[in-house]
């Protein structure tokens, strides 16, 4: 795939925020989600067609412009499972940290190759669907006790 043709649906990017992971990070936040999960703190960005459209080049601008690391949420970013590890591998080449939030479990996402090749280039994910019913604000960089943090390193020293 030409990376001049490569878009994402962009619903927002924050520079420095403190609460997608540790320290100061830029959070891009991709449009779509299929997950539908009960309480999602904003349904609108299920839709795949809701923010504004980004080239690959226009995304990499704004990692470049900061000196933070990168978390990449949604909506669920591993909806785009041909154009997200092409976004990770450019952030990784750049020497930054990548954290991705899924709605997905590590456990579907390491019984799917398509899934597992799309985010393992990545740090860190934090895994699973929002469960209202696990809602605790307090919890560290997520929203429901259901969900982990995950360090792809150590994941796949123990799988491969
Ligand atoms: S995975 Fe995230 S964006 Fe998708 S429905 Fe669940 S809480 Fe909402």
């Amino acid at each position: 795939m030409n990376s001049n043709q490569i878009t994402f649906n962009v619903l927002d990017i924050r520079r420095g925020t403190t609460v997608d992971g540790p320290g100061l990070r830029t959070s891009i936040y991709l449009a779509g989600c299929r997950h539908a999960c009960p309480g999602c703190h904003n349904p609108d960005s299920w839709d795949f067609n809701a923010g504004s459209p980004m080239t690959l080049e226009e995304i990499l601008r704004v990692v470049d412009d900061e000196d933070f690391d990168v978390t990449l949420s949604g909506g669920d970013p591993l909806m785009h499972p041909d154009t997200l590890p092409i976004l990770i591998h450019a952030i990784k080449e750049r020497g930054k940290n990548v954290w991705v939030y899924t709605g997905y479990t590590i456990e579907q996402i390491e019984a799917d190759p398509k899934l597992w090749d799309a985010v393992k280039e990545a740090d860190t994910i934090v895994d699973g669907p929002f469960m209202r019913d696990l809602r605790d604000p307090d919890l560290l960089f997520r929203g429901s006790s259901n969900q982990r943090i995950i360090d792809l390193h150590k994941r796949r020293l123990h799988t491969t």
